[in-house]
């Protein structure tokens, strides 16, 4: 039995990560969407860069909670994969190994001049961080509004979408491409689907299972689920 989970921003919620889609999620009163883009970083590179450091802050803080916590353990007893939309590690801090991130790492940085990319905890020392390589502005590796995915992390999305026997979809709002594909992709090619989620979203529509809840009790329900009865 093939498991695939899709995570977004609502996993880590409960670690204390706001998502982007409530007002928490505001930082300094502006909206995400204006900040994640290439024409903010052009504007005011070192704005952007003052937001991701406050999130690289929170999510320094924050620990991976028991939904992550049961992925990891599911991976050691199911063939699993976990593709996430997170940019903030927790999954992998958990112990999951079998992890694509979608949507990039906040810990890493990229130059957009000679393409290097590396890991460093402590680029929020001087803002905006430069390349190391070359001199030029560096930014974070991540995806941001507009920008295309990892080719190869997609290409590795969608087959392993066709091919899960079981698809469960955790703490994502299901708007943003083309990540709100994957669920319909699975059932479309015969997976059973499961969504955890406190509140309905357009993946909600097509699921076999939809627990209305949070992640880590609704994690809980999916892993007595799939050790009970399999993906019935
Ligand atoms: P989103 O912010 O659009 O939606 C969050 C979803 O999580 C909503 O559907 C909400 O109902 C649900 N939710 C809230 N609390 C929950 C909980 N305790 N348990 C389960 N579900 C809960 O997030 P998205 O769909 O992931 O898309 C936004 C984009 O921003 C993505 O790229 C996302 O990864 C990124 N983002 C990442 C982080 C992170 O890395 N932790 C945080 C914020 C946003
Ligand atoms: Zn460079």
């Amino acid at each position: 039995m093939k498991l695939v989970v899709l995570t977004g921003a609502g996993i880590s919620e409960e670690s204390g990560v706001p998502v982007f889609r409530g007002k928490e999620g505001l930082w300094e009163g502006v909206r995400p969407e204006e900040l994640a883009t290439p024409a903010a970083f052009l504007r005011d590179p070192e704005k952007v860069w003052r937001w991701y450091c406050w999130r690289r802050e929170i999510i320094a803080r924050a620990r991976p909670n028991r939904a992550h916590e049961l992925l990891a353990k599911m991976e050691k007893e199911h063939d699993l994969w976990v593709i996430t939309q997170n940019v903030d590690g927790l999954h992998q801090r958990a112990g999951s190994r079998r992890v694509i991130e979608l949507h990039g790492n906040i810990w890493r940085l990229r130059c957009p001049s000679c393409g290097k990319v590396w890991e460093d905890p402590g680029a929020c020392r001087s803002i905006p961080p430069r390349c190391p390589r070359c001199g030029s502005l560096a930014r974070p590796d991540v995806v941001w509004f507009g920008e295309a995915l990892p080719a190869e992390a997609l290409r590795r999305s969608f087959e392993l979408a066709r091919q899960a026997d079981v698809f469960v979809v955790v703490g994502t709002s299901g708007v943003v491409q083309p990540a709100a594909d994957l669920p319909f992709i699975a059932k479309n090619s015969g997976a059973r689907v499961i969504v955890v989620n406190p509140r309905r979203t357009p993946h909600s529509r097509i699921a076999d299972v939809f627990l209305e809840e949070k992640a880590s009790t609704g994690m809980e329900k999916v892993y007595e689920l799939l050790q009970n009865k399999g993906p019935a």
